[in-house]
């Protein structure tokens, strides 16, 4: 799938629409989920521009691999919610249910998420 660069992770990237930044280097970007499904709820993305954890993990530099991976740790720490834990979440595609076209990995925690998957 190519890189849509109008989706709304790149827009935001762009600094065409506000987020609320919880962490930001050169390769990586941090912010709070709009619809956050528990107490802590973080999106983490990579600047550079890729599709889903597939395109990035072919085609990433080693550079912006080392950050985004560093970046977790630094998050969650941030966050508050390295001790207790949290879910390091990445959907893909259709089957995965992804929405936005721009990998992120979601970090949520700071109370129980639950369960993993059940099947429906
Ligand atoms: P996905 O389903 O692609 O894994 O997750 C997309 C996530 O992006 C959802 O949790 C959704 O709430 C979040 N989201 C969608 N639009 C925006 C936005 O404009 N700002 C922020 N901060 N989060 C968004």
């Amino acid at each position: 799938m190519a890189y849509d660069d109008s989706n709304i992770f790149a827009r935001i990237i762009r600094g065409e629409i506000p987020c609320s930044t919880v962490y930001e280097d050169d390769h990586v970007l941090a912010f709070k989920d709009i619809q956050p499904q528990r107490r802590v709820h973080v999106l983490i993305i990579p600047k550079g521009h890729y599709v889903d954890m597939t395109d990035f993990s072919a085609n990433a530099s080693d550079a912006e691999i080392v950050a985004y991976t560093r970046a977790i740790s630094r998050v969650a720490e941030k966050l508050g919610v390295a001790e207790n834990g949290y879910r390091l979440i990445t959907n893909t595609g259709v089957d995965g249910h992804q929405e936005v076209p721009h990998l992120h990995f979601h970090i949520v925690g700071g109370e129980p998420v639950g369960p993993m998957l059940k099947r429906t």
